[in-house]
């Protein structure tokens, strides 16, 4: 097994045939390295290509320089089986992507008329965009290659192979490079190894990284296809179970065993499986039964509600949410008793529970979320940094969770987030909500 600090996590590479998926992401732009525009495809790109059993070895990035590009493509071509690369299609003098590519890689540039038209019918549609002539150059790709036509902009992508190095190319905005890796490069990849990747997503949450692996880890070293491979993310862990097969069905059910044995170990700490985000679940379970939510909320600043609105068709449940930071707001805005709160403290288990149960009563919802503590770095002399206490309503009973979270303000906020989703989680899948 690979070692696990690298980008393909715990996940074995794909060994298909001649094709060993040990991938480069080369990404092209001068702006990257200034470090105005930050490097998103290569994360975006690397999680991809993870859920597809694709090792990525190395992220480059260089600017638009072609000596300089020339030579990250002839380290990466000495190294990588599979190199993408992002950015330096468009039509302007410094996207020499294709140019570099093609000729490190002794191809000529040829003309596809049909993405001539395209760029043509593409600039009559959106008469905003001034026609310059060397948008055409967008026209031209590396010979011999396969074009990956691009629905989500203009330039289009290619992809090609030489002396046993896979080359894909992608354009840089974040919103083509994307889905033309997900609709366009994924196919190809797919054809090449004529097998289907398929994966898995188990999401948990309540438990640590470390913990997931120590429980797991003796299976997780003998397993090749399916593989199953853990990752942090943001105060949650996420387990990945890949098979490769050469249908999807047989691909599906080689991970189920997998994806049962992991649920049945970690129990209810597992949130879900293949959902996007403890928000979203918490979304789909309330629109399921035609609950409403509200959120009182101190040291989160609205993240809580910021969160949940993000998530599409959040109004069929969202209704209200206050931010009520200092102890009077609390009091007049939530309808709540001042003197308590200056009794028990705005960090206290009392202040959590008065929050969610006036906020709730005030916007009239079936369930209700608050958050008070201390995000730090400032601590109020009596709690620790970390300190936060989150509080769920429902109209006859009220929770408090009382949590260290140690410190970081960003992390401790969302930290704190994360723990009143995971509330109203428990809650709407009937489980135990203060003792996880
Ligand atoms: P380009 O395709 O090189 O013309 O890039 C167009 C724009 O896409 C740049 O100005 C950046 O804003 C954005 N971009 C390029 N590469 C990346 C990247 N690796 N990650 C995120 N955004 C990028
Ligand atoms: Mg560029």
């Amino acid at each position: 097994m690979p070692p696990s600090d690298e980008g393909g996590g715990t996940a074995q590479a794909v060994t298909e045939g001649e094709i060993t998926m040990n991938c480069e992401i080369l990404c092209v732009g001068t702006e990257l390295l200034l470090g105005n525009t930050v490097n998103t495809n290569a994360a975006e790109l690397s999680d991809l290509l993870s859920g597809l059993g694709i090792n990525v070895f190395w992220h480059t990035v260089v600017g638009d320089n072609p000596g300089r590009l020339a030579e990250a493509v002839a380290i990466a071509r000495g190294r990588a089986d599979l190199i993408i690369t992002t950015g330096g299609l468009g039509p302007t003098y410094d996207d020499l992507t294709k140019n570099v590519l093609a000729e490190s890689f002794g191809r000529k540039m040829e003309y596809h008329p049909e993405e001539a038209e395209f760029l043509k019918a593409w600039f009559a549609r959106n008469t905003s965009v001034k026609f310059t002539d060397n948008n055409m150059q967008q026209a031209y790709l590396p010979e011999r290659c396969t074009v990956l036509h691009n629905d989500w902009g203009t330039a289009p992508g290619c992809a090609f192979e030489e002396g046993g190095v896979h080359v894909i190319m992608l354009p840089g905005p974040p919103n083509e490079c994307i889905p033309m890796f997900r609709h366009r490069a994924v196919p190809y990849l797919k054809r090449l190894t004529g097998e289907v990747i398929f994966s898995r997503q188990i999401r948990v949450f309540g438990i640590g990284e470390s913990a997931v692996e120590d429980m797991l880890r003796r299976e997780m070293e003998h397993m090749a296809n399916p593989s199953l491979a853990t990752y942090a993310k943001f105060g949650e862990v996420m387990l990945r179970a890949t098979a490769k097969a050469p249908t999807e069905e047989q691909a599906e059910a080689m991970c189920q065993p997998v994806v049962e044995h992991v649920c049945q170990l970690l129990g209810d700490k597992v949130y879900g499986v293949d959902v996007d985000s403890l928000e979203a679940l918490v979304l789909s379970l309330m629109k399921e039964r035609g609950l409403t939510f509200a959120a009182a909320e101190s040291l989160t600043g609205g993240l809580i509600s910021q969160r949940f609105t993000a998530l599409p068709g959040a109004s069929a449940v969202y209704k209200s949410g206050a931010v009520t930071y200092c102890n009077e707001c609390k009091a007049a805005m939530l309808g709540i008793d001042l003197a308590a709160i200056e009794e028990k403290g705005a960090v206290s288990y009392e202040t959590a529970a008065a929050m969610a149960q006036g906020v709730r009563a005030c916007t009239g919802a079936d369930l209700a979320v608050s958050a008070t503590g201390l995000a730090g770095p400032d601590g109020d002399g009596v709690h620790p940094v970390g300190t936060v206490f989150v509080g769920l309503a429902d109209g006859e009973n009220v929770w408090v969770r009382e949590l260290k979270l140690g410190t970081g303000r960003s992390r401790v906020r969302q930290l704190a987030a994360n723990n009143a989703f995971d509330m109203l989680r428990r809650y709407l899948q009937g489980l135990p909500i203060v003792n996880k």
